[in-house]
């Protein structure tokens, strides 16, 4: 294999047979016309670990209505949060950028001064001139002071927390106003989901873009009465359970109202479990690590998607994707297209939620970068997932894992493929070099 030439060679060990048969034949361009303008659920949950739904594989923790989306939609194996933590992850979600190019690649805290910049786009703000009403309810945590809550970038509607529910003084907002303050925690996931309600209910004639960012199961964990003590995995279960009575109720509502067929429903997480809060923590599963590494425990995340009519039910999707493609896809769906004016890093991921038609060939080489607060820690290209850094540091020997044979890191290669290293690390240094990172907002 030594005698092949490098650059020929590389693109073939880089294209993992996982990919090789998703990419597979080509079919025709995609097969149904998608409805126009769905309203757009994206429902996402706080340090939730990849193993904490049934339909996850937890063995105590019962989800039956995320259980019950997956059954009718789509459900991601490869699913990755843009960060391992709070703030940089919901910037990259809201814009379809990595945070080294909005500088949000640090937690903001109640002592922050800044937050998301006036020239970033969200996907609030892409959506609201296609005639969509925009609803933020939830944790924002993208800047609490006036300029850079949620009304100010693109939501009609603001109802939740500025930053996390362990951060003081812990107020609970409507639109630019402080209504309690300590939000009073055992009733949040209610409350949020009584808003979430009422907000389709007042815009059910209307396309409708609900973002809805729970604060939980990030700790301190509550839960409602009806939830607390319910559920074998103790609070954290408990907890899981209620934002799982929580989609039941959005999915009864759009029914009830009759728009299940022309609203996309998408769960997902922030980043992985904080395994140091014990049983206050939730499971990567079978994954390596959790919050705030580039571990696959740390960013790997459930996804489900749910458009009856669009969205074949019962698919599983295995090739990776990252809430960046999420900002693309939905606007992409909602008949927009992405800013020309600035690097958008997410993809239109459309032929992996239909599972019609096909990404672009190119895309079996696309690189996901891993990063930690500005740096830059790991890559993955294809099944190959090199890591270059930890806990901030360049690491002195990469470490390279093949994710389809081994997602839970325990077996380096590296030694064994020096040139997918090279050309790994190249895709690193490529990277880096197209753009200078962003000042750092804190
Ligand atoms: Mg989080």
């Amino acid at each position: 294999m030594r005698a092949i030439p490098h650059s020929s060679r590389v693109p073939f060990l880089l294209f993992p047979a996982a990919a090789a048969s998703a990419i597979g034949p080509i079919p025709a361009a995609h097969a149904q016309p998608a409805p126009s303008q769905p309203n757009i659920v994206l429902i996402f949950a706080d340090d939730l670990g990849y193993g904490d739904l049934g339909c996850y594989g937890s063995p105590t923790i019962r989800t039956p209505h995320l259980d019950r989306l997956a059954r009718e939609g789509v459900r991601f194996t490869d699913f990755y949060a843009a960060a391992p933590v709070c703030t940089p992850s919901r910037a990259a979600l809201l814009t379809g950028r990595y945070p080294t190019r909005t500088g949000l690649t640090r937690i903001l805290n109640p002592r922050s001064q800044d937050g998301i910049d006036a020239d970033e786009i969200t996907l609030a703000e892409v959506l609201r001139p296609l005639g969509y009403a925009t609803a933020c309810i939830g944790k924002w945590h993208l800047g609490h002071q006036p300029q850079y809550l949620p009304n100010q970038h693109g939501f009609d509607y603001f109802f939740g927390l500025p930053y996390s529910n362990d951060m003081v003084p812990t107020p609970l907002m409507r639109n630019g106003e402080v209504i309690e303050e300590p939000a009073e925690q055992d009733t949040l996931t209610r409350r949020y989901t009584e808003e979430a309600v009422a907000f389709i209910q007042r815009h059910s004639e209307r396309p409708f873009f609900l973002y809805l960012p729970h604060s939980m199961p990030h700790v301190p964990l509550h839960a409602s009465e009806a939830f607390r003590g319910r559920s074998p995995r103790g609070l954290y279960g408990d907890v899981v359970e209620e934002i799982d009575w929580s989609t039941g109720e959005i999915l009864a509502t759009l029914r009830e109202l009759g728009r299940e067929q022309d609203t996309l429903v998408v769960f997902t997480s922030d980043n992985g479990p904080w395994l140091i809060k014990g049983n206050d923590a939730g499971s990567a599963g079978h994954l390596r690590d959790g919050k705030g590494t580039v571990w696959e425990g740390g960013m790997r995340e459930p996804m489900i998607a749910c458009w009856p009519g669009v969205i074949p039910a019962g698919r599983v999707c295995r090739q990776w994707a990252s809430t960046l493609d999420l900002f693309t896809t939905l606007l992409v769906a909602a008949g927009g297209q992405k800013p020309r004016d600035r690097i958008v890093d997410g993809r239109d991921i459309t032929p992996l939620l239909t599972g019609t038609g096909a990404m672009p060939r190119a895309d079996a080489f696309h690189p996901f970068f891993y990063h930690r607060a500005e740096q830059l820690e790991a890559v993955r290209v294809g099944n190959w997932k090199l890591h270059v850094g930890r806990d901030l540091r360049p690491l002195e020997q990469p470490e390279l894992y093949d994710l389809a044979a081994d997602p839970e890191e325990q077996h380096d290669l590296a030694a064994a493929y020096p040139e997918e290293v090279q050309a790994l690390q190249k895709r690193i240094r490529w990277f880096q070099l197209s753009f200078a990172p962003a000042p750092v907002r804190r």
